[in-house]
C-alpha cells in the first residue's frame, strides 16, 4: 500500500521533528523535513509529496510566498497544503487561504489535532470518488472547474480554494438539496472538527462574491443548500 509522503517545511527543528515523529508513528506516513522555503520548492520539484505542511514563519522566503509560488506551478497547483500559523496571525491565515492553502493549524497546536487535519486532507485528496463537475455555463455564471476560472457577467471572480470546491460540489448536485453535513464531509473532509455553522459562513461569502448569480444558491431552511440551474 502506498504510504502518503508529507513534506514538513519548518525551520524550528524541535517542532519539525515532533510532527515527523507523530505522522510516521501514528499516521503511517513518510515525512521529510526541510528548513527553508527554497529547500521546499526544490523538494517539491524533485519528488512531489502528497501533502505539504508549511510553516508561515520561515527565514528569507516566508510561507505565504512559498504557497503563492507552489500554486502558480503546474506540478503543485492542486497539492494539498496545511499552513502552520501563529495565534496572532489572523491576517496571515486569511491571506494563506486566499492563496489556496487547504487548511491551517494555529501554533501552539496539539499533535492530535494536526494529525486529524492531515488525515482529513489526505482522505479528501485521495478519492476523487464522484465524477467532478467540469464546467457550468448559466445566464450569468460561467465556471470552468478544470481551469479554476469563475466569472459572473463576464467578469472573473476570485474565490478561495474552499469557496471554489463548495461551488463545484453544489453545481455538481444542481437542483438537489445538499445538507450541511454532506458539504462538511465532501468539501471539508472532516466529520466533526468543523462546525456546521462555518458552512453557512462560507456559503454566505461565496454568494456575495457571485453577486447577481449568488441567488442561484438557495438556502433550504432546516435542510441545507441547493444550486438552482
Ligand atoms: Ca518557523
Amino acid at each position: 500500500m502506498h504510504k502518503p509522503r508529507v513534506l514538513i517545511v519548518e525551520d524550528e527543528q524541535d517542532i519539525a521533528g515532533l510532527i515527523k515523529h507523530t505522522l510516521e508513528r501514528g499516521g503511517g506516513a513518510d515525512a521529510e523535513i526541510v528548513g527553508s522555503g527554497d529547500a521546499a520548492l526544490k523538494a517539491v520539484a524533485a519528488r512531489p509529496p502528497d501533502l505539504v505542511i508549511l510553516d508561515l514563519n520561515l527565514p528569507v522566503l516566508n510561507g505565504l510566498e512559498v504557497c503563492r509560488i507552489l500554486r502558480s506551478r503546474s506540478d503543485a497547483r492542486h497539492m494539498p497544503i496545511i499552513m502552520l500559523t501563529a495565534k496572532t496571525g489572523e491576517a496571515d491565515r486569511v491571506q494563506g487561504l486566499e492563496l489556496g492553502a487547504d487548511d491551517y493549524v494555529t501554533k501552539p497546536f496539539s499533535l492530535r489535532e494536526l494529525s486529524a487535519r492531515v488525515r482529513a486532507v489526505l482522505r479528501r485528496s485521495a478519492k476523487p470518488d464522484e465524477p467532478q463537475a467540469m464546467a457550468y455555463a448559466g445566464t450569468r455564471l460561467n465556471a470552468d472547474f478544470d481551469a479554476v476560472a469563475v466569472a459572473v457577467d463576464g467578469a472573473s471572480i476570485r474565490l478561495t480554494r474552499r469557496e471554489f470546491e463548495l461551488l463545484r460540489y453544489l453545481v455538481q448536485n444542481k437542483n438537489r438539496v445538499v445538507s450541511r453535513d454532506k458539504l462538511l464531509e465532501r468539501v471539508w473532509g472532516y466529520d466533526r472538527l468543523v462546525e456546521t455553522r462555518s458552512v453557512d459562513v462560507h456559503v454566505g461569502r461565496l454568494r456575495s462574491k457571485l453577486g447577481g448569480a449568488g441567488r442561484q444558491i438557495e438556502t433550504v431552511v432546516g435542510l441545507g443548500y441547493r444550486f438552482i440551474d
